[in-house]
């Protein structure tokens, strides 16, 4: 099962976020600020992170910096999530090192698309079992 790091700080927007891509087959970690996303990226080796851009201690921007200069995380697919649907932010997400970029709010197959795209396909159902791969 493919894992997804969630970097949120807004509860009731990582709650139902994680809730509907469990849903759709992917395990879901949580981190709740920029730092914590940062070590959770080491320490639990997702195959992707999605990372709010407005967040304490370290924000989007920064974090994603950090896993992008460091050897052990920057291969991991990055898409920055903003609420701020302004012009240059894609820009600037991509210079921070983003593999891609989405607007909040999240229209869920539009997100769904872009994570399957730098996974390489869909997660498969969630009751689906490992036996697919090697
Ligand atoms: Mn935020």
């Amino acid at each position: 099962m493919r894992t997804i790091l969630l970097v949120e700080d807004n509860e009731m927007n990582r709650d139902m976020l994680s809730r509907r891509l469990e849903r759709k087959g992917y395990r879901v970690e949580v981190a709740v600020d920029g730092l914590r996303g940062v070590e959770m990226a080491v320490s639990h080796a997702p195959d992707l992170v999605l990372m709010d851009m407005s967040l304490p201690v370290l924000d989007g921007w920064e974090a994603t910096r950090r896993l992008k200069a460091a050897p052990a995380t920057r291969h991991v697919p990055v898409i920055a999530l903003t609420a701020h649907a302004m012009a240059g932010d894609r820009e600037k997400a991509l210079q921070a090192g983003c593999d891609d970029y989405d607007t909040k709010p999240i229209e869920l197959p539009r997100l769904l698309g872009k994570i399957e795209a730098l996974l390489g396909g869909a997660a498969g159902p969630a009751d689906a079992t490992d036996k697919e791969s090697p």
